[in-house]
């Protein structure tokens, strides 16, 4: 056995600091966050919003029940993805979260399980951009595949 290494690299600002087609990302999704509904869990307010590689833009928000299960924002942007622009791949994901009194400033990440339904969109291609932004206060940018490492891909169904 020997040891293996990752390298993991990421950069961070603040959401002010977001241009181009950045801001419009963190715009789309700040605006789907208006249509979060978490009152049972407590947890933030969440949009999303997905751009593929075709120039759509689709968002999504945190809903829950009172049985406690739910959607997550990035699930519910992933479930509007249209066919032809789910073959064109995903390029950006853009999530903002915060409380509904926006009193929390950090970066909201997405789940590991909505890692994977994200990575399934990506096509297999490597760089897609992970916006991890708040309301207001400071922003993550990080590759999918570097929030995932070692991921499990549709090709490997097929490994014997
Ligand atoms: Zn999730």
């Amino acid at each position: 056995m020997e040891a293996g290494f990752k390298m993991f690299s990421y950069v961070q600002g603040w959401v002010d600091d977001l241009d181009g087609e950045r801001s419009v990302d963190y715009e789309a999704a700040l605006s789907a966050r208006n249509e979060a509904y978490a009152p049972y869990s407590n947890f933030f307010m969440v949009g999303a919003s997905l751009r593929m590689g075709n120039g759509r833009v689709f968002t999504g928000w945190n809903s829950e029940t009172i049985s406690y299960d739910g959607v997550h924002a990035e699930e519910s942007a992933r479930g509007r993805v249209d066919s032809a622009s789910r073959l064109s791949g995903l390029k950006r994901v853009t999530i903002v979260g915060a409380p509904a009194d926006e009193s929390v400033c950090e970066p909201t990440a997405p789940c590991g399980a909505c890692r994977q339904k994200l990575l399934e969109l990506s096509c297999g291609a490597d760089g897609v951009e992970v916006v991890m932004a708040s309301v207001k206060g400071r922003v993550i940018i990080a590759t999918l595949n570097d929030l995932l490492p070692f991921a499990f891909f549709p090709k490997d169904l097929l490994k014997k």
